[in-house]
């Protein structure tokens, strides 16, 4: 094999996402997917497409999506940017704003593609560990950087932040460019979109995968300054790769028209999820307090791989985790009320 190629190619550890499957019988609480199915209005938009519509090339500035997506935050359409899913742009992101010699920092433990961004961009990072109660501190970022990137909520911890947190991150980083992942914002999250406005430097990313039950389409978009956002633009142009299918731009902007029902299945995961930690703490778990769509359990007394094992083979799939900081924990995405009962009743079984 020829060794004279991208070493730190060679040497990435891939991300590992959670195990699909096409059973119709499987519980799958591994991904952090919506258990309801998108707005009623998408559906809609797959049974009126006509296919010959395909001859042509999609909009490549997805004018309509952008606009209905700055009118539904109140920002500019200047403002939008939007990609083939929240990890395509934020791959940008990384490709466009973090070049410094100075290491980038995100929080140990968080989203696990950053650092593989990194080391595909090579772009030097510093983990910053979490406080002893899973939190963020933000004047732990009080230090010279080339960027700071971090969820709120962060994942898999699914503890929320408020706005202040994020002001004093930026007022901590004028010269940096502070990228907030809000890909969980809509389960009981503080957005920072209020703080768009007074800080140039901050650059917004959401996801259609989660609070609106798009993940099978791919549908990201970052919010920011029409400078930074004009920096992404140029980037794309010169890739490429971010311009988004016909289909998905019409289904997309269905979503976003279908308020009413985005925020009763938001609403109808987080009231599963309060129950849920409920009946995990009664079980003996340690529960972290989520604002996501997923919890991150522990138990004192049982090993976490043994009860993914047993679940799994009753086809259960939860998401483990052995890594510092979150050994021994399972990361549950919350589900439908009868999923979640059927998962409690066979964690029940096998305890
Ligand atoms: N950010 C975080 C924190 C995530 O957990 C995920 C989903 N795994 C993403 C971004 C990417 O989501 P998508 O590409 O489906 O928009």
């Amino acid at each position: 094999m020829a060794g004279n190629w991208r070493k730190n190619v060679r040497e990435i550890a891939p991300y590992v996402p959670g195990e699909q499957s096409k059973d119709a019988d499987l519980i799958k609480l591994n991904a952090n997917e919506n258990p309801y199915p998108p707005s009623p209005k998408v559906q809609e938009v797959f049974r009126s497409f006509d296919a010959a519509a395909l001859r042509r090339y999609p909009d490549a500035n997805s004018t309509e999506l952008r606009h209905t997506l700055a009118e539904h935050f109140g920002v500019g359409d200047n403002q939008v940017f939007l990609g083939n899913g929240s990890d395509d742009v934020l791959a940008l992101c990384f490709q466009t704003f973090f070049c410094s010699d100075d290491p980038i920092l995100f929080p140990d433990v968080t989203y696990s593609f950053y650092p593989v961004w990194c080391s595909l961009f090579r772009i030097p990072f510093r983990k910053v560990p979490l406080t002893a109660d899973y939190r963020i501190d933000p004047q732990d970022y009080a230090v010279k950087n080339g960027g700071v990137i971090l969820p709120n909520p962060n994942a898999p911890t699914g503890i929320g932040e408020g706005l202040e947190f994020v002001e004093v991150l930026l007022q901590n980083n004028p010269d940096s460019i502070v990228i907030i992942d809000e890909a969980y914002i809509d389960f009981g999250g503080t957005s920072c979109l209020p703080l768009l406005e007074k800080y140039e430097n901050l650059v917004i990313v959401q996801t259609m995968s989660k609070s609106r039950s798009l993940a099978g389409m791919r549908v990201g978009y970052a919010i920011a300054s029409p400078e930074l956002i004009a920096a992404l633009e140029a980037v794309k142009n010169s890739y490429n790769s971010y311009t988004m299918d016909m289909l998905t731009l019409d289904a997309a902007t269905a979503s976003v028209k279908d308020n009413a029902y985005f925020r009763e299945t938001c609403a109808r995961v987080i009231q599963t999820r309060e129950r849920s930690a409920q009946t995990f703490r009664e079980m003996g778990f340690t529960v972290l307090p989520s604002q996501t769509n997923f919890l991150l359990v522990t138990h004192p007394e049982k090993s976490a791989k043994e009860l993914f094992e047993k679940l799994r083979a009753q086809k259960i799939f939860v998401r483990y985790f052995n890594q510092p900081r979150v050994d021994n924990h399972l990361r549950v995405t919350i589900g439908t009320d009868d999923e979640m009962d059927k998962l409690f009743e066979a964690l029940r079984n096998i305890m």
